[in-house]
């Protein structure tokens, strides 16, 4: 395909999902600044991070480090900020704290440890996120909700970290309105002992409109702008 026809593609894509999320702000009452789009790029080639950055895309998301890592050091010229939102080894942590601003995926304080230690290490400030687990499928990370409050406080004080907030992935076959309902929840209690952590990251292509009736401050989405992804064997 040409880039030409594909650029159109993506900008087709954007089109559709900035309605969406124009539809939902709408109806729950909320402002597009008060969202952050990020668009998932995992899979697809830095041709489209360079498409995206072009048609105004301003953060961009993928999960897996090797592969983020070549394609952020291809857009190092693009002013973009990238978010990790996959499960993270700690022995991955020293490579995604040199292009990462933010990681979404924090679900435990070892993590925690190893990504403020080579942050500091690196002269950079990660911006962290805690990822809740709103189900009970441990394939899918992050920290259980009685948990959420103890991992945020370890993350605010661990040098070369910043507590941003939480994230959550809605549990497949369930209600998505539910669980960001829950989300929203947690975020509020550790926003009460940490004022400035104020990111709820839920909202995916399927989940949109629901993440963003539950306060939602960032929508991590992939499909509705790239197309369907192939399936990779890792
Ligand atoms: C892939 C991925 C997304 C984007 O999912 P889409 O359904 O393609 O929009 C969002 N969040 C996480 C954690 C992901 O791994």
């Amino acid at each position: 395909m040409t880039e030409t026809t594909r650029r159109d593609e993506i900008a087709a894509g954007l089109a559709r999902v900035e309605a969406e999320i124009a539809e939902a702000c709408r109806a729950a009452g909320r402002d597009r600044k008060e969202l952050t789009l990020i668009a998932v790029t995992k899979t697809y080639p830095a041709s489209d991070v360079r498409l995206l950055a072009g048609l105004g895309v301003t953060d961009v998301g993928e999960n897996r480090d090797q592969e983020a890592s070549a394609k952020a050091r291809e857009c190092a010229d693009l002013n973009l900020s990238w978010h990790f939102v996959g499960q993270l080894q700690t022995n991955k942590a020293r490579s995604v704290v040199r292009y990462a601003d933010v990681v979404h995926s924090v679900d435990r304080p070892r993590l925690a440890e190893a990504l403020g230690r080579e942050a500091a290490g690196a002269g950079r400030r990660v911006t962290c996120l805690v990822q809740i687990a709103l189900d009970d499928d441990p394939d899918r990370g992050g920290v259980r909700p009685a948990g959420a409050a103890a991992l945020a406080e370890a993350i605010a004080g661990t040098e070369g970290l910043v507590l941003g907030g939480v994230m959550a992935v809605a549990p497949l076959g369930a209600d998505p309105g539910r669980a960001f309902a829950k989300l929203r929840e947690i975020a509020q209690e550790v926003r009460e002992a940490h004022p400035g952590a104020d990111v709820i990251s839920a909202g995916m292509s399927g989940d949109m409109s629901q993440a963003i009736a539950n306060g939602a401050t960032h929508l991590r989405v992939g499909t509705a702008l790239l197309g369907r992804r192939k399936p990779f064997v890792r």
